[in-house]
C-alpha cells in the first residue's frame, strides 16, 4: 500500500533530506585520486552525526557501511573499505541516507576521480539528465509508468542501459516502501500519481548492456554483467498539490 504523507509530515522529512544531501555534497567534494572509500565513509558518518542525524544504511540488513561506494562497473551498493582506493580516471557512486526526526533521506551522485575519460562523462551527465528527466515527469494525475518512461527515453537514446533489477522506492519513516519505482516503464501505466507520495528516484543506468552480475562474496556489491561502467543518480521528492519538492536539497 503506498502511504501518502501529509503536508505536515512532507516538511518534517526536509530536515533528513538535508542532511542527506549535504552529506553527499560534502562527501563528494573529497573524492580524489589516492583516498579510500572508509576514508569517505568515516567523513560522512561524522557528518551525518554532527548535523543531528542517523546513518540511515549503516546497520540496514546487515550492511557495515554509513555510505554505498561503488567504483567504475560496480552500479550500487558497494561496501567502503581501506582497500578500495580511488585512482585517477576511475567513476564512483555514492548514496547517502539519514534519518532525522524518524523521516528518511536518500541521494546519490556519481563523481569523476580526477580527469575522466569523455565517454564515462557522458555517461554521467546522461544519468543525471535522467534523472531530471523522471522528476519532471512526476506530476498529479500521471502515472509511474510516466517516471520510468522518461528515465528510460534519456537513457536509451544514448545507446546506455537501463538497469531493471534495481529501482526506485517509496520513503518516509521507512528508506523503503511502497511503490517501487522503476527507470524504465510505459506512459499512462501503472499507479495514479497524487499528491503526498514522497519516493526516491534513482536511475541505474549502465554504458553497456543493462544485465548485471552479483553480489557475490560480500552479499551486497552489485556489478555491470559485461564489465561496463555504470552510474547512479539519485532525489528524494515529494509530489504535493502545488508540485514537486526536492527533499534532498541543502
Ligand atoms: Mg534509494
Amino acid at each position: 500500500m503506498i502511504r501518502l504523507k501529509k503536508p505536515a509530515e512532507i516538511d518534517a522529512m526536509n530536515e533528513a533530506g538535508r542532511v542527506s544531501a549535504k552529506a553527499l555534497r560534502k562527501t563528494g567534494e573529497l573524492v580524489r585520486p589516492g583516498i579510500s572509500t572508509l576514508e569517505l565513509n568515516k567523513f560522512a558518518e561524522n557528518l551525518i552525526r554532527m548535523e543531528g542525524g542517523i546513518p540511515a544504511f549503516l546497520g540496514y540488513g546487515g550492511f557495515t557501511g554509513s555510505i554505498c561506494s561503488s567504483i567504475n562497473d560496480q552500479i550500487v551498493h558497494g561496501i567502503p573499505s581501506s582497500d578500495a582506493i580511488l585512482q585517477e580516471g576511475d567513476i564512483i557512486s555514492i548514496d547517502t541516507g539519514a534519518i532525522v526526526g524518524g523521516w528518511v533521506g536518500d541521494n546519490a551522485a556519481t563523481f569523476a576521480v580526477g580527469a575522466i575519460s569523455p565517454d564515462a562523462q557522458r555517461l554521467l551527465d546522461v544519468t543525471e539528465e535522467s534523472l531530471w528527466a523522471g522528476i519532471e515527469a512526476l506530476q498529479v494525475g500521471g502515472t509511474l509508468g510516466d517516471i520510468g518512461a522518461a528515465i528510460q527515453e534519456v537513457a536509451e537514446a544514448a545507446d546506455f542501459g537501463v538497469v531493471r533489477e534495481y529501482v526506485g522506492h517509496g520513503i518516509g519513516r521507512a528508506m523503503h516502501e511502497s511503490p517501487s519505482v522503476p527507470n524504465f516503464g510505459t506512459r499512462g501505466k501503472g499507479p495514479k500519481l497524487k499528491a503526498g507520495l514522497v519516493i526516491a528516484i534513482e536511475p541505474m543506468i549502465n554504458a553497456g548492456d543493462y544485465a548485471t552480475k552479483g553480489p557475490f562474496e560480500d552479499r551486497w556489491t552489485v556489478f555491470t554483467a559485461d564489465g561496463s561502467l555504470s552510474a547512479h543518480f539519485e532525489h528524494t521528492v515529494a509530489l504535493t498539490s502545488e508540485g514537486i519538492v526536492i527533499l534532498t536539497k541543502e
